[in-house]
């Protein structure tokens, strides 16, 4: 995943903690640890995508009662009834203290939280996949070797190295406007230059063929399409 240079829900996750009043979850290391951070799909209340955490974090919130697993079925459970589903030959597991516990694929948070929201980071190449591998300035596609990353409002001028002024530009477009604004050169962009939304991150991800097979895990994520989809 981080060949891609995707940031998905690090120190967004305060939130995510246990109840006081609970004993604190253990969870035992396993396989180096890629099971706990492999990526769940978080669910608001009405079943819309919200954001991708890791199992660890996943696990937490349903064990401080926040969240319950969605199964392959469509079925809802809590942490004691997940604890006691049989782990198959294809899950993936993590040890805990009471016996081995099925990783989740999803959750669905009891309250949607505008808390969760992980930024997809900043990278040539995200903002290229971002702007489709078209130049921003002719409209026309080419392969990434051939492009550049243009600067909306020129360095030189104080331009900052943000998404709302990071361009994908053909080589001759971007030699054609220099350290000119748009305006200047009367070259108009295509589309107003954004940050991407997380959902963008996810079927980026479902696209590279990431989630089929990703490192460290038994089986792949075909039960996130759907959300995705319709998100
Ligand atoms: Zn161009």
């Amino acid at each position: 995943m981080s060949s891609l240079g995707l940031s998905m829900g690090t120190s967004n996750h305060r939130g995510i903690t246990n109840r006081p009043n609970n004993r604190p979850l253990r969870l035992l290391e396993r396989s180096g640890g890629q099971v706990l951070a492999l990526p769940v799909l978080v669910l608001g209340r009405g079943f819309q995508p919200v954001t991708i955490c890791t199992v660890r974090q996943a696990l937490r919130l349903v064990y401080s009662e926040r969240a319950n697993v969605l199964d392959e079925g469509g079925h809802l459970h809590d942490f004691p009834t997940w604890a006691t589903m049989v782990v198959r030959a294809h899950d993936d597991a993590i040890g805990t203290l009471r016996g081995d516990l099925r990783a989740p694929r999803i959750v669905r948070l009891h309250h949607y939280s505008c808390r969760y929201h992980p930024a997809v980071r900043l990278t040539r190449k995200n903002v290229m996949l971002r702007d489709g591998l078209r130049c921003q300035y002719c409209g026309d596609t080419f392969p990434e070797q051939d492009l550049d990353i243009d600067h909306v409002m020129p360095r030189c001028r104080g331009g900052q190295n943000e998404w709302q002024n990071l361009v994908t530009s053909c080589q001759t477009c971007n030699r054609r406007k220099g350290g000119h604004t748009p305006q200047e050169a009367h070259m108009p962009l295509r589309s107003r230059p954004r940050m991407p939304h997380w959902s963008f991150a996810a079927r980026l991800l479902l696209r590279a063929g990431l989630l089929s097979s990703p490192e460290g895990s038994r089986s792949g994520y075909p039960q996130w399409e759907p959300f995705l989809r319709a998100g």
